[in-house]
């Protein structure tokens, strides 16, 4: 069990050690084999004992294990660059590196903020979603519209940003609304937050193209990037898509906005991209924007020690190309459908199962009081922490969430299994699920 000295996420917590990484599993000390049906956090998408990618590390490691980057580049960084820009969205040439999903969002907030100085705009606004998510430190969560992770912090965060309706059609559709006319209405409230605040002071809209943590898989209706992307054209406002949780193959597509026809100006991955085997995350540029830091200061004023860290990029190589090898994005789309349709099998009937929804191996069960009214489930009981506990007991993991928007309650729990994933295993993972779903409602 946990030592006292580790400083845990929950201080209350005593958690098992994990001792070995196994497939889809992992290990503890106590003789547990503990099935991770939601990759930590739609972190490890080729489970935890891929030695592919183990022995990129170690080679890299004997090779150059780190080079600052003020002094140098490398070969893996400029390599994993490559790969990225070859695979990304129409118009990005940049790749710039960091340690994880919260460091991507503030170099994006910062990037923005200096690309728009450059060109001689004092634009500096970020709009964002409510109960939205795009990281921990203080830019990021301020940009991040999730209210109970900015509560306790407000005082510090920067008004520099605000918030429009998330697109959720199962939950916030009028009674009779199509996907389409919903789609409109939400994005339509991008435009008139930009007139109210000063189309001259925007810099960027942030959102997740499939919307994960904090609504439970939640992909954006036919249409709603294409209302936005025409939107931010109009004003001359840049499109951030936060793929931190979303990208690298999780929705089955390389980048999940590839699925609806947007192009960003830039794209934020990371989770995925090291695969939980280093910590690594990156912020992919428009090369107009690039070129206009390029040609005018020269400079990017930011920067983080571990950027570009080799032995991280030797890592994202690895993954990238085992995805590849072995054509694991159709094993995202067929196990993703399976497991879909498991669950419904499953719970499609729950009295409190409201929704099973996502794409690819990305899905979120909806937890609510009344499947056919949808009424929430009381935010006091903490559903979804429940429905964790008591499948961490049966031995499989899942990522619970509740929040509010506009007043609404909503409890889920998040699944995205590693890409292996076999139909033995998923079946599995429906069958543990569904229990301790059962175990609690
Ligand atoms: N953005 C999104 C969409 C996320 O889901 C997360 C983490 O869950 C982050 C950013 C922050 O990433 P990290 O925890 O690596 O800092």
């Amino acid at each position: 069990m946990s030592s006292p000295n580790v400083f845990q996420r929950a201080s209350a917590a005593d958690l098992p050690v994990a001792v070995k990484g196994d497939g889809i599993a992992i290990l503890t000390a106590d003789g547990r084999r503990i099935i991770d049906a939601c990759g930590g956090a739609a972190v490890s998408c080729l489970g935890h004992s891929d030695r592919a990618v183990t022995d990129a590390i170690k080679a890299q490691l004997d090779q150059l294990p780190y080079a600052h980057t003020g002094f140098f580049t490398s070969e893996p960084a400029e390599r994993l660059a490559a790969m990225l820009v070859e695979r990304a969205p129409e118009g990005i040439g940049r790749v710039y590196f960091v340690s994880g999903g919260s460091e991507a969002a503030e170099a994006s907030i910062k990037l923005v903020r200096q690309y728009f100085l450059e060109k001689g705009e004092d634009r500096y606004r970020i709009i964002a979603r409510r109960q939205s998510y795009h990281g921990n430190t203080l830019g990021a969560l301020a940009a991040g519209g999730n209210e109970w992770r900015r509560r306790q912090f407000a005082p510090l965060l920067t008004e520099a940003t605000s918030h429009i309706a998330p697109c959720h059609y199962w939950r916030f559709a009028e009674p009779g609304e199509s996907p389409e006319d919903y789609g409109r209405r939400v994005a339509d409230e991008l435009e008139a937050e930009i007139l109210r605040v000063g189309p001259e002071t925007v810099a960027a809209f942030m959102a997740e193209p499939v919307v994960g943590a904090t609504m439970g898989a939640v992909p954006a209706v036919p249409g709603y990037f294409a209302c936005i992307r025409e939107i931010c054209d109009k004003y001359g406002v840049l499109l951030i898509l936060d793929e931190v949780m979303c990208g690298m193959g999780r929705t089955g597509h390389l980048f999940a906005c590839e699925a609806d026809g947007v192009r960003p100006d830039i794209v934020l991955i990371a989770k995925g991209l090291g695969a939980g085997y280093q910590p690594i995350g990156a912020m992919l540029v428009n090369e107009t924007i690039h070129q206009a830091i390029a040609t005018g200061s020269g400079a990017f004023q930011h920067g983080h020690t571990y950027m570009g860290h080799p032995t991280a990029c030797a890592a994202g190589v690895a993954v990238l190309t085992a995805m590849e090898e072995r054509d694991l994005l159709a094993n995202v789309n067929a196990m993703g459908e399976r497991l879909r349709s498991g669950l419904e099998a499953r719970l499609g009937q729950h009295p409190n199962v409201g929704d099973i929804r996502g794409r690819g191996l990305f899905l979120g069960i909806e937890l609510v009081a009344d499947r056919d009214t949808r009424a929430v489930l009381d935010p006091k009981a903490k559903t979804h922490a429940r429905i964790k506990s008591a499948a961490f007991a049966r031995d499989v993991m899942c990522y619970p969430m509740g929040g509010t928007i506009d007043g609404v309650h909503g409890d889920h729990v998040l699944l995205a299994p590693p890409f292996i994933v076999t139909p033995g295993d998923v079946d599995e993972i429906a069958d543990r699920i569904a229990a301790a779903v059962n175990d609690v409602l």
